[in-house]
Parts: C-alpha cells; structure tokens; sequence
C-alpha cells in the first residue's frame, strides 16, 4: 500500500507518528491525540499478536498447537480463538480455496519458517497434501483439536488482526484520527493531517510502490494481496507465496493483485488473500456474489487490466 496526503499540511501539528518492525516487516502509527503516543502500549499489543500467531515462533500459541498430538483439545486465548474462527469461516465459504492449515505446502514451497530447500518434487507435495484440509480441524467453543497432523498457517490474515489490534489500542489513548499499519494493511478513522478523509494508495505491482489508484476513506480497513512482493523466480516463471491448496502449488494465474476494503482490517486482509487464489474470474465472481469493495489488478499482455466491483467503484477518487 502506498500513501497519499501523508505530507502534513495545516493542522498536521496535532499529528504525531510512531514506526517500528513487527511480524517480519513495518508498522507505523499517523494518529492525532490529546496526549503523546505511549510506544510501549503499542508494542505490547503487537508482541501479544506475535506470541499467540507467529510461525517463526516456536513457543507462540499456534505453534504449540501444530507442535500437539492429533486428537488434543487445546484451549485458545481470546484473540486466538478469534483468528482461527475467521480463518475457518474463510476455509469454508472457500471451499478450501483459503485453507487455515496450508502450512505443511507454505513450508514445502519454502514460503514458511522452514529452512529453504531445494523445489519440492511431486512426492513432498504429496505429502504436504495430504497435510492439508481445514476439514480435519474441529473448533467446539474456544477449544481447538485436529484429526489429522494439519499445520495452522494464520499468516494470511495475522497482519490484518494486528492491524485491528492496533487501532483499538490507538482509540483506546483518546486519538480521534488516525492511520494504522503493517506491512500494507491499513486501517483509518477520521482526517488525515490535510484536514481531509485519507488518501489509500492502492499499489501498481511492478514493485515501485506508486500509486495506481486513490481510495478515500474516513472509517474502515483496505489490504491487498499481490504476487509481487512475496515471490520466488526459476526457469523464468514466477512462483508467489499464494498457494492453491486444492492443487498445492503456488497459484498460476493473471491476477497481479487484489485489495479488498472492509470495516475490519482482519477481514479485508483474509478476503485479499481468498481472492488471490479464486483469480481474476472467480475472485470478482466471489467478491461481487458478496457485495465485498474489491479491486483486481490483472496482467495482460502488454497491460495492466483493472476490474472493480460495484461496492469498490463507489469508493475509487476520480482517476487522473
Ligand atoms: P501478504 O503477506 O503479501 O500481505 P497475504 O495476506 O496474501 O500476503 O498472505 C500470504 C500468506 O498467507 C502466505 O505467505 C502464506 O503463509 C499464507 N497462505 C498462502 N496461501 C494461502 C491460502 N490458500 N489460504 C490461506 N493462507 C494462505
Ligand atoms: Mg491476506
């Protein structure tokens, strides 16, 4: 996500801003307040995040319960239990094209915390396969058990909890307006320090982090989920750490990119990323059958195509 109108302009003195490193990228906070920022509330609300959702954390609480024997009833903590209902509710209205326990084929494709090795012939995707299906998982309350060695992969919508996690700690400090992110994921309530609803940069995917198009908003959450960033190339052809859990390799599709706007920064994350998978047709057919804001990047040839859906166009700034 690129910004726009971030260049404080009159009465951006009552703006402060705060940055830092989480979740293997950045974070920044743009907010106007009644008192100083406290950093040390914000980072401990991202440290909570990390310590119940990381991968690369092997004490972390999705850790322990991809570490527990099959069958084991494991009781999340509230924010746990939050993010794996999502993710499940995602799985399912996907029919596994977003799958919570894509984790044995994200490592596998060298996306995840194992140590890179070599391209995974057709046996180890097998076997990563076989690993796979949100149906194998059982949630009854808050507690969670697995009927098969699945591996929980949360990072396709952790960023966007974070994101919301942040937000509600930044309102919590009394900030009336404000802008927070991870690595992308943005969420914002009320002016921008132009005095203005905020400007979103919804980012061309050739890696320069312009802007290709301007939404403007003054409540709710906008992520995106692209092949550019995240991707390795062999033999000439891309492979994107999105991965098609029903073929279990990364998706092959035209889809450059695709932002997703909600109230929820958790969601809008997750819907990015399902998506992403479903491709140009199929995640404008989904995104459309839901009434959802989303906009879709897709290459052609010699251009960039972009595809809109009706929510989405009501929320796009006129193009230049
Ligand atoms: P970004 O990190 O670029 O914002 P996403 O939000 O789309 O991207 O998350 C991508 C991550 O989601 C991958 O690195 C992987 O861990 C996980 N993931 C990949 N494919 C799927 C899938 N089909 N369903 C759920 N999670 C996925
Ligand atoms: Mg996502």
């Amino acid at each position: 996500m690129a910004f726009a109108a971030l260049a404080a302009g009159c009465g951006g003195a009552h703006y402060q801003s705060l940055d830092g490193q989480t979740m293997g990228t950045s974070y920044r906070v743009v907010a106007r307040c009644p008192a100083a920022l406290e950093p040390a509330g914000i980072e401990a609300v991202l440290s909570r995040v990390n310590a119940s959702m990381s991968n690369w954390d092997d004490d972390s609480e999705v850790s322990r319960f991809n570490a527990s024997a099959i069958g084991e009833w494991m009781t999340l903590s509230p924010s746990l239990r939050e993010v794996v209902g999502t993710a499940l509710a995602l799985s399912t209205m996907s029919d596994g094209a977003f799958d919570i326990s894509v984790g044995a084929l994200v490592d596998a494709w060298g996306f995840g915390p194992a140590p890179a090795r070599d391209f995974p012939d057709d046996t180890e995707i097998e076997t990563a396969l076989a690993r796979t299906g949100y149906r194998h998982l059982e949630l009854l309350d808050s507690r969670l058990r697995k009927t098969r060695d699945v591996r929980l992969d949360l990072s396709a919508i952790a960023k966007g909890y974070g994101v919301d996690a942040m937000a509600a700690a930044v309102a919590g400090q009394g900030c009336t307006d404000y802008l927070v992110e991870i690595g992308g994921e943005v969420r914002v309530r009320g002016h921008s320090p132009r005095g203005r609803p905020w400007g979103l940069g919804i980012e061309a995917p050739d890696g320069s982090g312009s802007a290709h198009r301007i939404v403007t908003m003054s409540e709710g959450a906008i992520a995106t989920s692209g092949d550019y960033r995240n991707f390795f190339e062999r033999d000439g052809k891309r492979y994107s750490h999105t991965i098609d859990p029903r073929l279990g390799t990364p998706v092959e599709h035209v889809l450059a990119s695709a932002t997703v706007v909600h109230a929820s920064a958790m969601w809008a994350d997750g819907y990015a990323t399902l998506i992403a998978v479903l491709g140009p047709e199929g995640g404008l057919a989904f995104a459309e059958s839901r009434d959802l804001a989303a906009y879709l990047l897709v290459r052609r040839e010699d251009r960039l195509e972009s595809r809109a859906t009706t929510a989405m166009a009501a929320l796009l700034a006129p193009e230049d």
